[in-house]
């Protein structure tokens, strides 16, 4: 089991300052892209796993200064797409500014 943290942040300039900070961390997977929201802003919107619950939370932590700079919304789940019958996402906490 992994744990994932999803975000979409209102920016595209600052995406690679995020993707800095997520690759700080031992990753499984890193699922990036930018993608327009209802307003016609570009986002940038990603799907880090991380190994353990230690990373986790500290990667959390540290993006949240990311959704307060540029807003937008981050969240985190235990997550079992690793393994062979996976079972669905329930998302344990959300960040949002
Ligand atoms: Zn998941």
């Amino acid at each position: 089991m992994k744990n994932s943290i999803r975000g979409e942040i209102h920016t595209v300039d600052g995406a690679l300052i995020i993707i800095a900070e997520i690759n700080k961390y031992q990753l499984w997977r890193l699922i990036t892209a930018e993608i327009m929201d209802d307003m016609g802003a570009n986002n940038f919107t990603f799907e880090a796993w991380v190994n353990n619950e230690a990373d986790k939370t500290a990667l959390f932590d540290n993006l949240k200064l990311y959704v307060d700079k540029w807003g937008g919304w981050i969240d985190w789940h235990q997550c079992t797409h690793d393994e062979p019958t996976a079972q669905p996402c329930v998302i344990e906490e959300e960040y949002r500014r």
